[in-house]
């Protein structure tokens, strides 16, 4: 039997689509930009920018990053700005679906892991109820570039055998409602994304629940951008850290801090050292 050619068979399918030709699927990609340096990108996020039509970022993703998209893509900025319109999660996630579903290529680009108090899942789940491809590409979260420029690991042979990310962020006015034991136990590194303007009672809740005032702590703004600034303490001299600083920016609190360097970004990059 003789097999029917290319052309036969997308006639074929003309016929049965009523003469239309079918539009390729788009699909919905969640991108973690990094905490902020273009080289801690990784080379799947750079491919997906490239091959975007549309760019969705927030404000935490740089100039930098977003020009690795072709000049042609479409960006929109979700960033949440005082001076016009914020866009709710629901308008985001409906956002990615109606441009997937008109066949377009979606990047939304997120600071850090877009699966690290990134809302990510949220989005993820608006893909899968409207039947749209959503793929995940994973980043570097804020906690390990800090701890990287820190030079304090966030595990530690004998001082940090566990770490817990946690979200400082709570209602309008209320403290943020964490497990303070478990958060005080001893040996046990604790990262507090969104803590910034709750790190006094934040330290207050922990020492009440038995951490020790004099456990090392430091707050990291801007890890990983040309502005990074550091400042190392201890517990009990988190609040006074905290209301010198303006954010992004991350506590970290746990015996491992011991090893903290203090400072401002030393702002080498490998390419650089590399081309020098
Ligand atoms: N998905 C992101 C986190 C988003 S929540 C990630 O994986 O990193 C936003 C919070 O992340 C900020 O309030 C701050 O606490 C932290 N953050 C993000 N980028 C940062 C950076 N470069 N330096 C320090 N903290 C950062």
């Amino acid at each position: 039997m003789r097999h029917p050619s290319d052309s036969q068979r997308r006639a074929d399918r003309l016929v049965v689509l009523g003469g239309k030709p079918p539009r390729a699927p788009g699909a919905v990609w969640l991108v973690g930009a990094g905490p902020g340096d273009p080289e801690l990108l990784t080379i799947k996020a750079l491919k997906a920018l490239q091959g975007a039509q549309v760019v969705v970022h927030d404000g935490l993703v740089s100039d930098e990053i977003l020009d690795l998209a072709p000049a042609g893509a479409r960006r929109i900025s979700v960033a949440k700005r005082k001076s016009r319109h914020t866009y709710s999660q629901g308008e985001i996630n409906r956002m990615l679906v109606a441009f997937a579903l008109e066949g377009l290529n979606v990047v939304r680009l997120k600071g850090g892991d877009p699966f690290i108090f990134g809302r990510g899942g949220e989005e993820l789940e608006a893909c899968r109820e409207a039947g749209v491809a959503c793929h995940v590409v994973p980043g570097v979260t804020a906690a390990l570039a800090a701890s990287a420029s820190a030079g304090a690991p966030l595990t530690h042979r004998g001082s940090a055998q566990a770490v817990t990310f946690v979200t400082g962020h709570a209602a309008k006015g209320a403290e943020p409602d964490l497990d303070w034991t478990s958060l005080a136990r001893p040996n046990h590194t604790v990262v507090i994304y969104m803590g910034l303007s709750m790190a006094a009672p934040i330290a207050a809740r922990l020492m009440a629940a038995g951490r020790d005032p004099a456990t090392p702590a430091m707050i990291v703004e801007n890890a990983s951008r040309a502005d990074e600034r550091r400042v190392v303490t201890t517990v009990a001299g988190l609040a006074e850290a905290a209301a010198a600083l303006g954010g992004p920016a991350l506590l970290v609190i746990g015996e491992a801090m011991a090893l903290a360097r203090e400072g401002e970004a030393e702002n080498e990059t490998l390419l650089k050292e590399a081309r020098a």
